[in-house]
């Protein structure tokens, strides 16, 4: 079959390539020149595979107020007059419960897992694409006694469902990253993960490119997809570059950008970007840099080592689709990275800021799946998990396309979800 997939992110190149390699005819459209130019860009790169919460939990409403009224706060909400906007922050609310939110780390997990087994045959299937992967293990630190008690008592939950984590003391954890010696004092314990690993989403989606590009799959690169139109049947085409795509099938994966695609076509989905920003930091030979992937659970800011680069990543801002950066929160996110790691960030005014939109839905789950319309579907809204759920959403989709969906996953992610 021929199958269009509208977006050129992580998860529409996946995409791609397990439908390629399930024999369809596919070909990749976006409005950049090149893949990989929005949020699949420069993320955290964490493979975060036993870390899937979503952010909509009971805790969170209750520290919103302190974090709203700080300029530092990991999240900021700017209110707006869209709609839009208000109605994805009520969603977001209903959703911050305990069960929701059990049942969301529950299904997210059993697709993070799926995603892990994916990406490690991906590596035996394509040994020589260097995409700085690292079996790297991670470290999620706390700073206060509450928050380790919190993360202690949470880990028999995380053990239940597959995790394999372990409480360590602050002594533990320098032990095992020598590169937080100097912050000892600040720390009180950590939850290690051994199944953790890292790698440059960026990388992996121009490398995947390569292999698609090679196994003759099409690209239409610097095409914007301008609607989605109901032919007979209730057949979509897709109108972009002055002309009309047809294809058997068409999958969106256009990320933060999808809902203002589908609405013409009355597909209300409820995607909202979350602003964030990234650092990348290049480290001499004789750095003093993690090597284990770090999160600083207090301040939800992640550190990865991607080869010879430091990435630091973080901030969660509601405030619309504008890319603009606000200086203010890059600032904040310097001045983490200079507590947590002083010795790389010395010297380092020179790294490379990022800022990208994370598509993320209320109650942290992506919408993967069929929609009304025989030959559209869904990739989208995977939030601040777009990597690390790129392989398990895009094979679950090809399963579905071919009329063989996963019956563990499959009715976990749909649009009426
Ligand atoms: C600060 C930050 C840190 C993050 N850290 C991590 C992390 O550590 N681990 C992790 O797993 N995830 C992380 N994420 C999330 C992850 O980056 C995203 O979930 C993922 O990149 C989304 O991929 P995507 O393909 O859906 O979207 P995108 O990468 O944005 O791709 C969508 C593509 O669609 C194209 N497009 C949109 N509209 C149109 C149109 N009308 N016509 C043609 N083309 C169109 C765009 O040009 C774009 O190329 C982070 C995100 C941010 C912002």
């Amino acid at each position: 079959m021929q199958i269009a997939v509208l977006g050129a992110g992580v998860i529409g190149l996946a995409s791609a390539y397990y439908l390629n390699r399930a024999g369809h005819q596919v070909i990749v459209i976006d409005r950049h020149g090149e893949v990989a130019a929005e949020t699949s860009l420069g993320n955290g790169g964490q493979l975060s595979y036993s870390y899937v919460a979503p952010l909509a939990g009971p805790g969170i409403l209750s520290k919103l107020p302190t974090w709203l009224a700080r300029r530092d706060s990991p999240v900021r909400f700017r209110p707006s007059v869209s709609a839009e906007q208000w109605l994805w922050c009520l969603k977001f609310a209903l959703a911050c419960t305990n069960r929701r939110s059990n049942l969301t780390t529950r299904e997210l997990l059993s697709l993070s897992f799926a995603s892990r087994a994916l990406m490690h045959q991906f590596l035996r299937d394509e040994p020589t694409l260097d995409f700085d992967f690292q079996h790297s293990g991670k470290l999620v630190l706390h700073r206060d006694a509450d928050a380790m008690r919190g993360a202690i008592d949470l880990l028999d939950f995380q053990r239940s469902l597959g995790c394999e984590q372990e409480a360590l003391s602050a002594a533990e954890c320098v032990a095992l990253e020598p590169a937080l010696a100097d912050v000892r004092e600040r720390i009180v314990g950590g939850i290690y993960t051994r199944s953790e690993d890292t790698a440059d989403c960026h990388r992996f989606s121009t490398g995947l490119e390569a292999i698609l590009r090679a196994r003759g799959v099409q690209f239409s690169m610097n095409t914007h997809i301008d609607a989605l139109d109901v032919a007979k049947g209730g057949h979509i085409v897709a109108h972009g570059g002055g002309r009309a795509l047809d294809a058997d099938h068409i999958v969106v994966a256009t990320g933060a950008s999808a809902t203002h695609l589908l609405q013409p076509l009355g597909l209300h989905v409820p995607v909202y970007p979350l602003k964030g920003y990234s650092l990348t930091y290049p480290l001499g030979p004789q750095a003093i840099a993690p090597t284990l992937s770090v999160t600083d659970f207090a301040r939800k800011v992640v550190y990865a080592r991607l080869g010879d680069r430091l990435r630091v990543a973080g901030m969660a801002d509601l405030d619309g689709y504008s890319l603009k950066p606000d200086p203010s929160r890059i600032a904040a996110l310097r001045a983490e990275a200079a507590t947590l790691f002083p010795q790389v960030v010395a010297g380092h005014a020179d790294a490379t800021e990022w800022t990208g939109l994370r598509p993320a839905t209320p109650r942290g789950a992506p919408i993967i799946g069929p929609t009304r319309f025989p030959n559209l579907w869904l990739n989208i809204g995977h939030g601040a998990l777009g990597f690390t759920l790129a392989s398990g959403s895009a094979a679950l989709l090809t399963g579905w396309i071919d009329g063989k969906p996963d019956p563990s996953l499959s009715s976990l992610f749909t649009l009426t979800r």
